[in-house]
């Protein structure tokens, strides 16, 4: 798959996207808790950006938080993923975007498992997956 930063004006992302997808990618929306395919998802393999098929998480680095989204304690490579200050809705967070092509896909937190205590907080609509496992690095 090639690297290069995915560009499309918003009208092609919505003939690309399903609204939900649009929504949560392009919207900075959230779905809601316990309602997306991947929170209680445990098969082994690699985690994609639905927007762009960037490889983005691997299921070894998953966890049961409980809050009824997908959740990480890290991405595959620190280069996957863009982490922005977000001051929305009067709180401070960390947003986490695709690198690749800037889809909003959850948000980061430092409340996560070891070895790292993050937990980033992924929308299963911004997610695909993918039995084929990817190496960490
Ligand atoms: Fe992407």
């Amino acid at each position: 798959m090639s690297k290069e930063k995915v560009d499309k004006s918003e009208e092609d992302w919505r003939k690309s996207l399903t609204p939900m997808q649009y929504h949560i990618l392009r919207d900075k929306g959230t779905e809601r808790a316990f309602t997306g395919r991947y929170w209680n998802h445990k098969e082994d393999g690699t985690y994609t950006c639905a927007g762009c098929g960037q490889e983005l998480f691997n299921s070894d680095t998953k966890f049961e938080s409980g809050s009824g989204w997908p959740s990480f304690w890290e991405s595959i490579d620190k280069s996957k993923v863009m982490l922005k200050d977000d001051l929305s809705y009067g709180m401070r967070r960390i947003e986490v975007l695709c690198s690749r092509c800037g889809g909003h896909l959850g948000h980061v937190f430092d409340d996560g498992p070891q070895p790292t205590g993050m937990r980033y907080c992924i929308n299963s609509e911004s997610l695909d997956f993918s039995t084929e496992k990817c190496e960490l690095k």
